[in-house]
């Protein structure tokens, strides 16, 4: 079946195809120098080609990568290259404060492996950290959990480059990160998302002195088109690659992330609370990424990797695939397969909430969820013609049988609290290696705290737990734990061999992100570009489906008619009226490669190849 595909308006990208070049400044080398920007700038959505290709949020990252590829470098090297431009040029949504999963296709073997590299709740967390100790209630959610110590877990992201590299790479720590320090050192241009992402921190930026110092330079948001510097990130970068994982997780450096997330070095006159937080130096010196089994389902003809708990992605991808492959949507109506999706999403978001939490401290039943029996019970929720009423409940995972249940129950909210910062690549090499990595440090701007002299900001993961303590439920706060996360990088073989590699930030509607682009591409006919582009909505078993104003204009009517009901995108979690910010890469036919960004989506993306069409 092939379908015209409805792109974002603004999605007529054309506009965004030739890119820009911002001018720098006056005496800046470009202009001393008379070479064409050093600092690359141009916003590339699509690319075609041969040899290798990359695509991230980021000219400056992608161009890192670009540039290992074209060296020799493998897929993990120039991932690990990208990633750590994307803490220079991205820092608000990704580095080495944060953490993340990386997913690898191994061309060698054939196999698909992950890196679990979250951030893990201090051994000393008590469950009722979110308690205020001062009033016995909980602190707010914003400012007091957002903005604080309290929130801030072990950062897994400098494991994670070293164990990459360690087990696929080529490159040492330090050649990896040397694309990076090059632009730490000579700094990025300013766009209009720095700008914005900037401001939109101003004040909870202004409460720590380091922060103010680094990103709020005499006191103000850095313009559009300046050229912004990070010696002091490159200096720790320096030190990672020269001396490895005991520059960042023993020595001075801990010890200051230490006590910076236990007595927040606040400026004097902010209003801010700040609670302090439970870091120590042995939970650093003793983090530890885990090499995980992906989780697998078939969908369609396709064999789909993603990623497994800690992370809800995989389980959440997949439930929701094996849901809709129960209907024949072949013959369906673009709003027939929608229909579905919408359905299958909620059904598989309330076993995420009952079932989903760290696997090494609560039992996840990870196995059923991804099984065609549970997804066959699950499925008889689905009415072909009429959406169900939201919150569904959850199955039960402990009896099923493939046959139908009688219906059950209303389900029951599940917080959302996750938010949209984060960011996500994807790279492939010319031997057929592919790396999907998301990367975070949760919040747009993390916990706000810079840690001094050192150029990059403390994640606030730990928000991701539940903020309301309840024994039952699987993301609970427990010491020594990773939050849940909905990272969902995942990678489609074919055959065997790869055919799609896809991922996205967005909090939960990272998850549907991922799951719609799988549907647009493999159900509705969208070529990659198209199934990039095209509006989004986001079913996480709430009332009213999230979605971008261009889906509502699209689809609301005819999905309307059959009981969904829909909100724009911009709630209090998800600021902007887009979903996500995603990269993919589609291979084939042949040795053909296409890698796609965002046309437009935060201000739209870069994607390259090694040998152009
Ligand atoms: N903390 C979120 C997660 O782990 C990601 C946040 C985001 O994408 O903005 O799923």
């Amino acid at each position: 079946m092939r379908v015209t595909p409805v792109l974002t308006s603004a999605a007529a990208t054309s506009a965004l195809v030739a890119g820009f070049l911002v001018a720098a400044p006056p005496g800046s080398a470009e202009e001393s120098t008379g070479e064409p920007a050093a600092r690359p700038t141009a916003k590339i959505p699509t690319a075609v080609g041969k040899g290798g290709a990359v695509s991230t949020v980021d000219p400056e990252a992608s161009a890192a990568a670009l540039r290992v590829l074209k060296k020799g470098g493998n897929a993990a090297d120039a991932a690990i290259a990208a990633a750590a431009t994307l803490g220079v040029t991205e820092p608000y949504s990704a580095g080495i404060g944060g953490g993340g999963y990386f997913v690898y296709y191994n061309a060698a073997t054939g196999k698909v492996a992950t890196v679990d590299g979250r951030e893990t709740a201090p051994r000393n967390m008590p469950t009722d950290a979110f308690i205020d100790p001062a009033t016995g209630k909980p602190y707010n959610f914003t400012p007091e959990l957002v903005t604080s110590g309290v929130s801030v877990g072990t950062p897994g992201t400098p494991a994670t480059w070293h164990r990459v590299l360690k087990r696929w790479g080529t490159l040492t720590m330090a050649q990896a990160l040397k694309p990076a320090i090059k632009v730490a050192t000579r700094g990025f241009v300013v766009d209009e998302t720095f700008h914005q992402q900037t401001l939109d921190n101003q004040e909870r930026f202004e409460a720590y002195r380091a922060t103010r110092k680094l990103f709020l330079p005499g006191g103000d948001a850095p313009e559009v088109g300046t050229i912004f510097r990070n010696p002091e990130l490159a200096a720790t970068y320096a030190d990672l690659g020269e001396r490895g994982l005991r520059a960042f997780y023993r020595g001075k450096l801990a010890k200051l992330m230490v006590d910076v997330v236990r007595n927040p070095r606040t400026t004097q006159g902010t209003d801010l609370p700040v609670p302090s937080g439970y870091l120590s130096r042995k939970d650093l010196s003793t983090y530890k990424v885990r090499n995980q089994s992906p989780t697998k389902i078939s969908y369609r003809g396709y064999d789909i990797y993603g990623m497994a708990p800690s992370s809800s992605g995989g389980s959440t991808v997949g439930e929701a695939l094996n849901i809709m492959e129960r209907t024949d949507l072949s013959a369906k109506t673009p709003e027939q397969v929608l229909h579905t999706y919408l359905e299958a999403g909620a059904l598989a978001f309330a076993d995420r909430a009952k079932y989903v939490g760290d696997p090494r401290v609560v039992d996840v039943p990870l196995r059923t969820l991804l099984s065609d029996k549970y997804a066959a019970e699950r499925a008889c929720n689905i009415d072909p013609d009429k959406a169900s009423v939201k919150p569904v409940a959850a199955g039960d995972a402990s009896a099923y049988d493939g046959v139908c249940p009688a219906p059950a129950a209303r389900g029951t909210v599940d917080t959302d609290t996750e938010n949209i910062s984060t960011t996500n690549l994807t790279v492939a090499d010319t031997w057929g290696n592919v790396a999907e990595y998301t990367l975070t440090i949760e919040q747009t701007g993390g916990s706000g705290m810079v840690v001094p002299r050192h150029g990059f900001l403390l994640n606030n993961e730990l928000t991701d737990f539940s903020t309301v303590y309840n024994e039952a439920d699987p993301n609970r706060i427990q010491p020594g734990k990773r939050p849940r996360s909905s990272m969902s990088p995942t990678i489609v073989l074919e055959n065997g061999k790869p055919f799609l590699a896809l991922g996205s930030p967005g909090g939960s509607t990272i998850i549907t992100t991922v799951l719609q682009m799988i549907v647009n591409r493999i159900d509705l006919g969208m070529t990659i570009e198209q199934a990039i582009a095209a509006p989004r909505a986001a079913p996480r078993n709430t009332a009213n489906v999230t979605a971008e104003p261009e889906f509502i204009t699209a689809y609301g009517p005819v999905l309307t008619d059959r009981g969904h009901t829909f909100v724009p995108a911009g709630d209090a979690f998800t600021s902007a009226s887009q979903i996500g910010a995603a990269t993919a890469i589609e291979f084939g036919p042949g040795r053909k490669l296409t890698a796609v960004s965002e046309p437009v989506r935060r201000g739209g993306g870069s994607a390259r190849v090694v040998s152009p069409r």
